[in-house]
C-alpha cells in the first residue's frame, strides 16, 4: 500500500480503510498547519459520508475473523506493532511535533514512548479477559460469562495528544476483538494515518484499524450516526460530547465519553512549597496547557499564598517558549491561531473583569509573532464564579486563589461542572486521605499532578464524561457481557414449568 504521510506539504491521503490508503471524496480540502510558523505540513481531500460508510463496511467485514481470533493472535499483532513503533519512534515524534506544535522533547519523551507502552500493555491485556467462574447457581444450570467484542467501534479523537488519543481509542477496542473506524481531529491527523498504515505493515488484517480524516460536522456525524457502528468512543469537549450522545440515541449505541476538565490543584498550608510550585508550573504548562487534566485552578491556603504566587511567577518567566523543533524549548505554540485567539479572549475578559494578570497575558511577540504562541499566564484576584475559573481554557493559564479552612479549599475544588482530575498537596496523611475521598474527580494525585500509567484508568466524573481509558477498565468497556445458562438435568418436565402447566405437571 502507498505511503500515507509526507511532511512536505504535499497532497496526503485522508483514509486508510479496508487496507487501502486513498484520498477522501468530500470535495473539502483540509490543510495541516504547523502552528509554530504557519507552514503547510500536509494537504488532503477530506473524507465525507460515503468514505465513512466505506470504512465502516471494511471494519464490519473484518469483524468476524478478528473477533474470533485467539487472544494470543491479537496479542502477537500488538507486540509486532509495538516493535514497529519503536523502530519509527523518531519519525512519529517529528510528525507529531510538526502537526501540533508540541515541543520535540515532549513528543520524544512523553507522547511516543507513552503510546508504545500503551501498545505493550494492551498486548498483555488481550490475553486476560476476566469473567466469573462457571458454576450451577441454582443447582440445575451451569452458568458462565462470555465477554465478547461489541462490534465495529466508531471513535473520535481530539487534537491535543493526537497519537496518544488515537492509541487510547484503538488499543482497547482491537485488543478485545472489535474493529474500529477512528476519526482523528482534522487539524492533527498525520500520526493516526501513520498508525493505521503501520497496523497493516505488521499484518494486522485489513479493515481492523481504519482511519478517516474529515470534519466533525460531516465525517464525525456520519460515523456516529452509522447504523453499523455498535459503540461510539469520543474524546473531546463537553459540548461536542453532548452532541455525540444525542446522535447515538437513534440507534442505541454504547457511548464512551472523555470530555473536558478544569482540574483543581489544592495546596494545604503544610505542603512542601517548592514541590507545589514546581508541580503547578509543570502541571499547568505541559502541552502548552492543552491537557484535559492540566492544573488550571490552584487553591492555596492563606499562609502559603503569597510565596506560592511569587514562586510560580518566577518560574513562569523562566520557561523557554519557542520553536518546538528545538530540544531546548520548554513550551511551544498553541495548536492553531484559532486556539491562540480563544485563550487570549479568556484572559482579556478576566482582566476587564478586574482579575490581576501577574505574568504573561499576551500573545508571543518578535520571533514568536508568526506562530500561535501565548505566554505562560498567571492570574490572581479572579472571582470563583467567573468565566476564567469555571470554563475550560485549554491554554497556558493558571488561576491562583486563596482559601482559609480545609473545608473551604475542598469546597472550592469541587465547585465546578467538571470532574476529570485534581491534586492535593500536603504532608498530612489525614488531609491527603480526606482530599482523595472528597474531591469529585476521576483521578486525584497527592503531591504530584499529571503522571499517568497504562495500567491505571483515566476518565471523568460529572460533565467530564464517563468511561475509562487505558487499563483493564477500558479494555472491559470495549466488551459486552453475555450470560450463558445451560440446563444440566436433561429432564423434559421441569419444576418451574408448573407456572404454565399448573394442573397436569
Ligand atoms: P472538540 O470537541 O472540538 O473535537 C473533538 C473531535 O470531535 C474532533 O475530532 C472533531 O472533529 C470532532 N467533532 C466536532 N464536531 C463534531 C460533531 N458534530 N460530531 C462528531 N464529531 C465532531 O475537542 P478538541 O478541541 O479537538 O479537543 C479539546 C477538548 O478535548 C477539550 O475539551 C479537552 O478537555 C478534551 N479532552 C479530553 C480528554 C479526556 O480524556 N477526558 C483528553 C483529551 C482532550
Ligand atoms: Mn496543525
Amino acid at each position: 500500500m502507498a505511503n500515507t504521510t509526507q511532511i512536505d506539504g504535499n497532497l496526503t491521503n485522508a483514509l486508510v480503510a479496508g487496507g487501502v490508503s486513498r484520498p477522501g471524496t468530500s470535495g473539502e480540502i483540509g490543510t495541516v498547519i504547523n502552528p509554530a510558523d504557519n507552514s503547510v505540513v500536509a494537504t488532503m481531500e477530506f473524507a465525507g459520508a460515503l468514505d465513512v460508510d466505506n470504512a465502516v463496511q471494511s471494519a464490519k467485514a473484518a469483524f468476524k475473523d478478528w473477533s474470533t481470533a485467539p487472544p494470543a493472535t491479537r496479542s502477537a499483532a500488538l507486540v509486532r506493532l509495538a516493535a514497529r513503533l519503536e523502530a519509527r519512534a523518531e519519525e512519529y515524534a517529528q510528525v507529531e511535533s510538526a502537526q501540533s506544535g508540541k515541543p520535540i522533547r515532549l513528543t520524544r519523551e512523553f507522547d511516543v514512548p507513552g503510546s508504545i507502552d500503551n501498545v505493550a500493555f494492551f498486548a498483555g491485556a488481550a490475553r486476560n479477559l476476566e469473567g466469573k467462574a462457571a458454576t450451577e447457581w441454582d443447582g440445575v444450570h451451569t452458568s458462565f460469562i462470555r465477554r465478547e467484542a461489541v462490534g465495529v467501534v466508531g471513535s473520535i479523537a481530539p487534537w491535543n495528544y493526537p497519537l496518544q488519543m488515537a492509541m487510547w481509542k484503538i488499543l482497547p477496542a482491537i485488543a478485545a476483538g472489535n474493529t474500529i473506524v477512528l476519526k482523528p481531529a482534522a487539524i492533527t491527523p498525520l500520526t493516526s494515518l501513520m498508525l493505521a498504515a503501520d497496523a497493516l505493515a505488521v499484518d494486522i488484517p485489513a479493515g481492523v484499524v481504519n482511519v478517516v480524516v474529515g470534519s466533525g460536522a460531516i465525517a464525525g456525524e456520519a460515523l456516529i450516526s452509522h447504523p453499523d457502528i455498535s459503540m461510539v468512543s469520543f474524546t473531546g469537549s463537553t459540548p461536542i460530547g453532548q452532541r455525540v450522545m444525542e446522535l447515538a440515541t437513534a440507534t442505541v449505541k454504547r457511548v464512551h465519553l472523555e470530555l473536558g476538565g478544569k482540574a483543581p490543584f489544592v495546596v494545604f498550608d503544610d505542603a512542601d512549597l517548592e514541590a507545589a510550585i514546581h508541580g503547578a508550573v509543570a502541571g499547568s504548562l505541559i502541552n502548552t496547557g492543552q491537557d484535559c487534566t492540566a492544573a488550571t485552578r490552584a487553591y492555596v491556603q492563606r499562609p502559603l499564598f503569597e510565596a506560592f504566587v511569587a514562586g510560580v511567577a518566577d518560574l513562569f518567566t523562566e520557561v523557554v517558549v519557542g520553536d518546538p523543533a528545538d530540544p531546548a524549548t520548554d513550551m511551544g505554540p498553541l495548536v492553531a491561531k484559532r486556539q491562540q485567539l480563544s485563550v487570549a479572549g479568556f484572559v482579556d475578559r478576566a482582566r476587564a473583569d478586574g482579575a490581576n494578570v501577574v505574568t504573561g497575558g499576551a500573545i508571543g511577540q518578535g520571533a514568536l509573532a508568526v506562530g500561535a504562541y501565548y505566554l505562560p499566564t498567571l492570574v490572581t484576584g479572579a472571582d470563583q464564579r467567573s468565566e476564567i475559573v469555571q470554563s475550560e481554557i485549554f491554554g497556558p493559564v493558571l488561576v491562583v486563589l486563596p482559601f482559609d479552612s480545609d473545608d473551604e479549599g475542598l469546597a472550592l475544588a469541587n465547585d465546578t461542572p467538571f470532574g476529570l482530575a485534581a491534586s492535593a498537596w500536603t504532608r498530612s496523611l489525614l488531609r491527603a486521605l480526606r482530599a482523595s475521598r472528597e474531591i469529585k474527580a476521576g483521578c486525584v494525585w497527592v503531591n504530584d499532578h499529571i503522571p499517568i500509567v497504562s495500567e491505571m484508568p483515566h476518565g471523568g466524573f460529572k460533565r467530564s464524561g464517563f468511561g475509562k481509558d487505558m487499563s483493564t477498565y477500558s479494555f472491559e468497556e470495549y466488551t459486552q457481557v453475555k450470560h450463558v445458562s445451560m440446563d444440566i438435568t436433561g429432564v423434559a418436565r421441569k419444576p418451574w414449568h408448573r407456572t404454565i402447566f399448573t394442573d397436569n405437571w
